[in-house]
């Protein structure tokens, strides 16, 4: 079968550049496939921390994500052996925790709303490129895109289309459990609400911090314990992080043993990478995300746009090389702010010190807050406002157009979620 553009992978990046080619480009988006090799709502390992990003991309598409059952944590303590300071990126709250297979399940369904096919449990297992574009070749047959997006993820096939080039985005790894809210036997020490960020495991050669958010399971209040371990910089690393884990879990009250551990990489941005091939583009952990806190889930989103832009561009252009989308991903709002983390994880992972993270997180709390806020987040208020949906005159609107044409228009975000920026 032949598409206009084959999206491969349906998380953030997927749903994103979809509901944004959606958006943009309804007729292109009348000839888009996306192929997931899961069936929503699937399993993904996240913390599910939501920066108000989320909200600033989700909302210029009119669509409002407090439909998913989420948990607004109150403060997220940054924290270096017990002491440190509380932040937030909101207003009213800190950010916002989800579960990945709701949240991933209903953008999967916003997809589809706008007329858009999803073939689900469709392993995406070749790539090769033709006269005419990328044959796709799947456990459900083989499908041709003229241009195919790689939104599969940190192991995902279609970044083998790309060359690596001389600067391979470096690749962290994570390790993750879901706890009841409360240790056994002991009432927990941490704020229901509150969330955790601790460097302390620095100076041991994690290039990064372990965390515990509220989280909430079929209405239970839990919580998430992880490691995330950026290896950003050529130092001592700590081997395996399943001790890591075992040591912070026992100060929470926990038996590591007790729980099931799962680990899983992302790819972390480098400036120098390559984001594109002719007929290819790659978006969110295909591409590379936040290499200071492996934030990924707003940055998905983000690259959504992009990459939705870039098509569009394309077909408009009869020009496939996407040679520019790189240099695009660059000056965008979220490509600036990635570089700043990519810049700022490599400059912390240098000063492990525990002389100087104390300094860090007990001394420098205003100054931190504010470049953790202001300077490496913060680029949500720099998003231009998406056009009006635009039908051409001449066209006969199709199953896609009338579902695009319900989307409401731009908004800004709703007046409950206010952020300390506005
Ligand atoms: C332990 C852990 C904790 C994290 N915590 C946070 C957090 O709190 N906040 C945050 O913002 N980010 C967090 N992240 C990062 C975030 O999860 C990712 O950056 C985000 O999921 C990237 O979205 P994506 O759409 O690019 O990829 P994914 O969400 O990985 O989606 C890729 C999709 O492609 C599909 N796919 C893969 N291969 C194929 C194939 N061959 N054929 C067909 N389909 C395929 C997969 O099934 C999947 O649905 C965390 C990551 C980890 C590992």
């Amino acid at each position: 079968m032949q598409y206009d553009v084959i999206i491969v992978g349906s998380g953030p990046a997927g749903s994103s550049t979809a509901l944004h080619l959606a958006h943009l480009n309804p007729r292109l988006a009348e000839r888009t496939l996306v192929i997931e090799r899961d069936k929503h709502p699937r399993h993904k390992l996240c913390g599910g921390g939501c920066v108000p990003e989320v909200e600033v991309i989700l909302s210029r598409l009119g669509l409002d994500y407090r439909e998913v059952p989420h948990v607004d944590v109150d403060w997220a303590w940054l924290t270096f052996r017990g002491r440190g300071f509380p932040l937030r990126f909101n207003r009213d709250f800190a950010f916002r925790v989800v579960r990945r297979n709701e949240f991933d399940g209903w953008l999967a369904d916003q997809v589809r709303r706008r007329g858009i096919e999803i073939k689900e449990e469709t392993r995406v297992t070749k790539l090769e490129r033709t006269d005419e574009g990328v044959a796709v070749h799947t456990t459900r047959g083989v499908f041709h895109g003229r241009v195919v997006v790689g939104a599969d993820g940190t192991s995902g096939m279609v970044r083998r289309l790309v060359p690596e080039g001389d600067h391979p985005a470096p690749l962290a790894r994570l390790v993750e459990l879901v706890t009841p809210a409360d240790p056994p036997h002991v009432r927990s020490t941490v704020k229901d609400d509150d969330a955790i960020l601790d460097f302390t495991y620095m100076p041991e050669g994690v290039q990064g911090y372990v965390w515990s958010f509220p989280t909430k399971i079929a209405g239970l209040r839990m919580r998430n314990w992880g490691v995330y371990d950026s290896r950003t910089v050529p130092r001592k690393s700590v081997g395996s992080l399943r001790p890591v884990a075992a040591d912070w879990m026992e100060k929470a009250g926990y038996r590591l043993d007790d729980y099931h551990l799962e680990g899983h990489p992302i790819r972390l941005f480098e400036p120098r990478a390559r984001f594109a091939a002719p007929n290819v583009v790659l978006a969110g952990d295909a591409a590379g995300v936040d290499a200071t806190f492996g934030e990924g889930i707003s940055p998905a989103l983000a690259y959504g746009e992009l990459a939705a832009r870039a098509i569009g561009d394309a077909f408009e252009r009869n020009d496939f090389s996407f040679g520019s989308y790189g240099k695009s991903v660059l000056a965008s709002p979220v490509g600036r702010s990635l570089s700043r983390r990519t810049h700022a994880a490599r400059l912390l992972n240098r000063m492990s010190n525990p002389f100087v993270q104390k300094l860090i997180w007990w001394r420098m709390a205003p100054v931190a807050r504010w470049y953790i806020t202001k300077v490496l987040f913060n680029w949500g208020p720099q998003v231009k406002p998406l056009p009006a949906l635009h039908i051409r005159p001449e066209a006969v609107p199709t199953g896609a157009e009338k579902a695009a044409e319900a989307i409401p228009a731009p908004h800004a975000r709703p007046a409950a979620v206010r952020s300390e920026r506005d």
